[in-house]
């Protein structure tokens, strides 16, 4: 059964799982938890969104090409796994990871879960 980060929706292979404050992390959450204890999630979502509603931008205004890509990508096929995403649009599952981070913390994608299977969705689907 695949293991869900609980802070990023990711799935996490049994290796790369930790344990912080009961919750399931996968290595990249565990680590910004370590690095930022006091930052939580709404206040890092704030943080990104401010610069770009200080500069009037909204939707995907203001993203980088690959960022635009994805989520133009996953807005045409309303739901796509982690690995459909790398693989129709070739990067890599670190830039994935990267940019699906951004986006996140942007509030224009998100994870959601079926099944077994987990799906980047748009924020607002
Ligand atoms: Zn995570």
């Amino acid at each position: 059964m695949a293991i869900i980060c609980e802070r990023c929706q990711n799935e996490v292979s049994g290796e790369d799982l930790h344990y912080h404050n009961n919750q399931q992390l996968c290595e990249d959450c565990y680590m910004e938890v370590l690095q930022r204890p006091k930052t939580c999630d709404v206040a890092a979502t704030q943080m990104a969104k401010k610069p770009r509603r200080a500069a009037g931008q909204t939707g995907t205004e203001g993203l980088l090409e690959i960022q635009k890509r994805i989520y133009e990508y996953l807005k045409e096929n309303e739901k796509a796994t982690r690995r459909q995403v790398m693989e129709d649009l070739d990067i890599s599952e670190l830039e994935l990871d990267k940019q699906v981070a951004i986006l996140r913390h942007c509030e224009l994608v998100k994870g959601r879960k079926e099944g077994n299977q987990v799906y980047l969705v748009p924020f607002d689907y």
